[in-house]
């Protein structure tokens, strides 16, 4: 996979794990080890999809976790 901010090229483990984005999908976060970018990787096909910044959640938050927990009727804080 490859750094969308720095050109940093590395195989999927070399860049720092962060966490998985998503229970229902392969997208992970990982931080480029050149430039601590936070990047969302699909982890299947080793492949970068894009940056992402703070906060952000561009792999669609709300239509995954959040509706299932609202359905088991147990509101937590998100
Ligand atoms: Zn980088």
């Amino acid at each position: 996979m490859k750094c969308t901010r720095c050109d940093y090229t590395a195989a999927v483990a070399s860049f720092r794990y962060l966490y998985n984005a998503r229970i229902d999908d392969s997208v992970a976060l990982r931080q480029c080890p050149g430039c601590e970018e936070w990047l969302a990787v699909d982890e299947l096909a080793g492949e970068t999809l894009q940056s992402v910044g703070p906060g952000e959640a561009p792999w669609g938050k709300s239509a995954g976790i959040e509706g299932l927990a609202g359905e088991a009727g147990q509101p937590e804080d998100e």
